[in-house]
């Protein structure tokens, strides 16, 4: 049976990070809608130069737009046997027309990954990527690893001290996956961080309400070290999929 699997929360969360790890170790893509889109606005598409102001200003794109890029990409055959979806949906209009596309394609599986507001501002405050292929790198301490092993990025400690102070160590950061450079993605700076957390409360936060009575929603703690999460991530979607069977042997009503 497809495993289908969408994963909740907020910016920072490591949603990003643990679908990643989840889709390799099941064989089944992982689909970000924030990759997508940053792959647009790097080839210059139009939705691509459309979104760019949107996701600088921590803004959402439109739901027809995501709806329409969701849709085109679950229906391509690598999708069929399931994905892992991270980063949509992201309003209660997208979670409905994400489930007329589950139509006969198994159930969908919902996890939520909670972590406290101060930690994912430290995270994000610290997180880079690389220019060149997009992987995230994790804090500017992990990115560091190897090359400045003395950098310690103290908790709660102000952002721009710890990147200046690995910059001063190690310029430039290159990526582990491909030897890019990295760097912080755009909408990581602190003004946009914040709006960016105030559109996940008004619009995505009611997701949670959306999906919590079905019996394929769990919620994991995403305030733990990533191999943690990633247990926890792998046994909530054995005991969603479990429940996603009791219900349909029960003739229950679609999850
Ligand atoms: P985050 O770190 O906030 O989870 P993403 O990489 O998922 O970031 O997304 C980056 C930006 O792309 C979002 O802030 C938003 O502007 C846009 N975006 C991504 N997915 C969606 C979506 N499903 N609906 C609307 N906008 C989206």
């Amino acid at each position: 049976m497809a495993l289908n699997l969408i994963m909740l929360g907020p910016p920072g969360a490591g949603k990003g990070t643990q679908a990643e790890r989840f889709a390799r170790t099941r064989g089944i893509p992982k689909i970000s809608t924030g990759d997508i889109l940053r792959d647009a606005v790097s080839a210059g598409t139009d939705i691509g130069r459309r979104a760019k102001a949107i996701i600088d200003r921590g803004e959402l794109v439109s739901d027809d737009v995501m709806i329409g890029i969701v849709r085109e990409r679950l229906e391509k055959p690598d999708a069929l046997g399931g994905f892992v979806l991270d980063g949509f949906p992201r309003t209660v209009v997208q979670a409905t027309a994400l489930d007329t596309m589950m139509d006969g394609r198994g159930p969908l599986i919902v996890v939520d990954i909670v972590v406290p507001e101060a930690e994912l501002l430290r995270r994000l405050g610290i997180r880079m990527i690389c220019a060149d292929c997009g992987a995230n790198a994790g804090g500017f301490a992990e990115a560091a690893a190897g090359a400045a092993d003395k950098i310690v990025v103290a908790p709660g400690g102000a952002a721009a001290e710890a990147v200046a102070a690995v910059r001063a160590q190690t310029d430039p950061l290159r990526c582990r996956r491909c030897g890019g450079p990295l760097v912080q993605r755009s909408d990581d700076n602190d003004a946009v961080v914040i709006e960016r957390l105030k559109v996940y409360h008004r619009q995505s936060e009611p997701l949670v309400e959306y999906y919590r009575t079905r019996p394929t929603f769990r919620s994991i703690n995403g305030a733990q070290p990533p191999d943690c999460v990633a247990a926890d991530l792998a046994a909530a979607i054995e005991a969603a999929s479990n429940g996603a069977h009791v219900r349909k042997a029960s003739g229950g009503p679609r999850s």
